[in-house]
């Protein structure tokens, strides 16, 4: 019998496949012109027959919600029908006024794309079934009124919003896999302006369907659909508790039940919802009030074109045409606002390299703008001059940490700052030698333990003479400075 505590992936292996609704970003909703920027307006005041169903109003298709999804499709590599159809999937819920959804079931915009992205154990790709278009539904609000009764009203702002599924291949094998995979398809979506995908505004839903199956079998087993995950971490943590739930109720020679579990942030578990539906059970028929769409070639291949830098292809660009490591490659890939200031900041001056910019990009412009409450702005031609000051000596590293956090702040030019604070910093050989002189003269203790060969006394010395320049003497030129003078001193013999 396997003790409780052992490791249910040493028994099982976990089959994932990942459903993601995304809202698209489109001026107009899906089949009418209500506006979709609602976020916040006053409840039902973005509504028409169309969104309202009411009896009689006829939709209209929204170009560039197709568009977002053929290129989302040519971005993962699918393909595309030479027509499609829009199918209604019908069920009835409050949220649903015309009781039911448009969307595409058997001709979907995309089909047969796939998604590489790295993970703790190296590359990995998923392939991806299909991605369609559909609408979103209206948003229940629960609450209590104001004679204290508990009431569930509808806000039907959101109802026909334009929404893009995207469903993969049972393929995913562990939490961490799927995790990564939704990161690297809201990098995805957000590049190519598909979407703004952010997950705590509802605006990109992850669903995971997981199942178990003891290691070295084929058969899946019964899946369960988790839903509610309002974060990257959430993901990972609703797999891994279902995982390990599985596992027990297999494990005490239980059966699973194919249902429809929440996840509870709070409780961190998962709970059932309801027993799943099957396809069946929408009585799915092709959509009699619009034309199949006919998809023109040029059509397709403008849209092809038209993709910028994918971020995969950005990341293989920074590691092998710039040097970076893959570390830093991912963080500035992951951050659009500090790649676009890399980029920049090395147009901005063709002689930095490339390493050190991303140095500064990563460490010094994200800690201070994660630190912020504020949003803070960097100008790259500010950033350059001050990388090239550090780089050519100067100034020293940490006033160039500073000039950046005060350029940040006020926005004031680096050689401004630079000349204000007086860091411009000491490298003439004169001034250093006089202040070396001076140091050795007062601290005669240190420089007996240095020639009684406590080598550590050196460290002692420079401090001082750097404090003594105020912080502006070029540390290594220092350094080297100090051991010569105290090894001419040796050779003398005194
Ligand atoms: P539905 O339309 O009912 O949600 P689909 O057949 O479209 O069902 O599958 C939904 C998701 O479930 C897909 O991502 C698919 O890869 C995944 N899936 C299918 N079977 C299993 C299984 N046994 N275990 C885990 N995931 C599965
Ligand atoms: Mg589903
Ligand atoms: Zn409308």
């Amino acid at each position: 019998m396997p003790s409780p505590a052992s490791d249910p992936l040493d028994r099982y292996e976990a089959v994932i496949g990942i459903e993601v609704h995304c809202q698209l970003r489109t001026a107009s909703k899906m089949f009418c012109g209500c506006s979709t920027d609602y976020d916040g307006a006053p409840p039902n005041t973005r509504t028409c027959p169309v969104c309202l169903g009411l009896p009689g109003a006829l939709p209209t298709i929204n170009a560039r919600a197709v568009e977002h999804v053929l290129a989302a499709g040519a971005a993962i590599e699918a393909t595309a029908p030479a027509a499609t159809r829009w199918d209604r999937k019908n069920y009835f819920y409050p949220d649903l006024p015309k009781g039911y959804q448009i969307s595409q079931y058997q001709l979907p915009l995309a089909s047969r794309g796939r998604l590489t992205f790295d993970t703790s154990a190296g590359p990995f790709t998923v392939t991806i079934t299909r991605a369609h278009l559909e609408e979103d539904t209206a948003k229940l609000v629960h609450g209590v009124d104001p004679a204290g009764r508990k009431v569930s009203l509808v806000d039907f702002n959101r109802s026909g919003a334009p929404l893009m599924e995207i469903v993969t291949e049972p393929e995913i094998r562990t939490a961490e896999q799927a995790r990564r995979y939704a990161e690297e398809l809201q990098l995805l979506l957000r590049s190519i302006g598909a979407s703004d995908a952010d997950m705590e505004r509802g605006q990109m839903r992850v669903e995971a369907n997981v199942s178990l199956r003891p290691r070295g079998t084929e058969p899946f087993g019964t899946r369960v659909e988790v839903k509610n995950m309002n974060s990257f971490r959430a993901v990972e943590r609703a797999i891994d508790f279902e995982i390990a739930r599985q596992a027990a109720v297999l494990d005490a020679g239980e059966t699973l039940i194919q249902e429809t579990r929440g996840w509870s942030e709070e409780r961190g578990e998962t709970y059932r919802m309801r027993i799943k539906e099957t396809s069946d059970d929408y009585r799915y028929f092709p959509e009699p009030d619009l034309p199949p769409l006919h998809l023109d070639p040029a059509w397709l291949g403008a849209i092809e074109a038209g993709l910028p830098e994918l971020p995969a292809a950005r990341r293989t660009r920074y590691r092998e045409q710039l040097g970076l490591s893959p570390y830093d490659a991912s963080l500035l890939v992951a951050d659009p606002d500090a790649a676009r200031l890399f980029e920049e900041t090395l147009g901005a001056d063709d002689s930095l390299d490339a390493k050190p910019v991303a140095n500064w990009v990563v460490g010094e412009y994200l800690r201070l703008r994660n630190a912020a409450s504020e949003p803070v702005t960097v100008v790259a031609s500010q950033l350059a001059a001050i990388v090239r000051a550090v780089q050519d000596g100067s100034i020293t590293r940490a006033h160039g940490r500073e000039v950046l956090a005060e350029h940040a702040s006020s926005g004031a030019s680096a050689p401004s700052i630079i000349t204000a604070r007086g860091y411009r910093q000491i490298s003439d050989g004169d001034a250093i030698d006089a202040a070396i002189e001076r140091v050795l003269a007062e601290q005669p203790g240190a420089v007996a333990d240095f020639r009684a060969g406590k080598d550590q006394a050196i460290g002692f010395l420079v401090g001082q003479v750097m404090r003594a320049t105020k912080g502006q003497a070029n540390a290594a030129l220092v350094q080297r400075a100090v051991r010569e003078r105290l090894a001419a001193d040796a050779g003398q013999g005194s």
